[in-house]
């Protein structure tokens, strides 16, 4: 497996370029916007972890045209900022993953695994917070602790994947309805309200230590129940 790191922070390249090596990941580093870019059309990865700052040309960027040229290489973006602002640029711009750091080697090798395990034929990825996960094959989602499981629709699905991707975030209304239902769509918020309303009502009967957080005029956001 090959995977491309652009990062332009030369000592963190050199130790995860080290650490992704005795991993058996073949890595090619690039330091700058542009270059990241050139070498990730060149369609020999198989993933691209992408800073969010870096010279010349920054990770959006990168991201956004690396989109727009077709290629669906999963990458997995990392920011020094937590902040809705970037996370919701990534997701706009079409990052599979986001990793904020600081971060330990063990979770960019999970998130790594992750989206590379996501094949275009067969995705059979399983994403999971707070032990609820949603199985890509079945389209169930399962809580551990009480091993109930409960099959979701197709718009509950896309939701729930989007919720299990950025949890803890707050997602805006109109960036969830661009997603779930598409730019051109009639949909209205309150039909993503209704949605909303059914997946609370599922994760309850399966027991789920999870809930989906409204904040007033902004979003939502999937948050432990505590
Ligand atoms: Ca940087």
């Amino acid at each position: 497996m090959r995977i491309l790191l652009v990062e332009d922070e030369k000592a963190l390249s050199a130790a995860v370029c080290k650490v992704l090596r005795q991993e058996k990941y073949e890595v090619d580093p690039a330091y700058t916007g542009p270059d990241g870019l050139d070498r990730a059309e060149l369609g020999i990865y198989d993933a691209v972890i992408l800073d969010v700052m870096l010279p010349e040309m920054d990770g959006f960027t990168v991201l956004r045209r690396l989109r727009q040229g077709g290629s669906k290489i999963p990458v997995l973006m990392l920011t020094a900022r937590s902040s809705l602002e970037d996370r919701v640029r990534g997701l706009d711009s079409g990052a599979d993953y986001y990793l904020p750091k600081p971060f330990q080697m063990a979770e960019l090798l999970a998130c790594l695994r992750a989206i590379t395990r996501r094949g275009d034929s067969a995705p059979q990825m399983e994403l999971s917070f707070a032990g609820v996960s949603l199985d890509a094959g079945s389209a169930k989602l399962r809580c551990e602790a009480t091993g109930q499981e409960v099959k979701l629709g197709a718009k509950e699905y896309q939701l729930m994947e989007l919720f299990l991707r950025n949890p803890k975030q707050i997602i805006p209304k109109e960036l969830i309805t661009e997603r779930v239902w598409g730019m051109d769509s009639e949909a209205e918020y309150n039909n993503l309200e209704v949605y909303v309303s059914f997946l609370r009502k599922k994760l309850a009967f399966i027991g789920a230590a999870v809930k989906l957080k409204a904040t007033r005029g902004l979003g939502y956001a999937l948050e432990e129940d505590a």
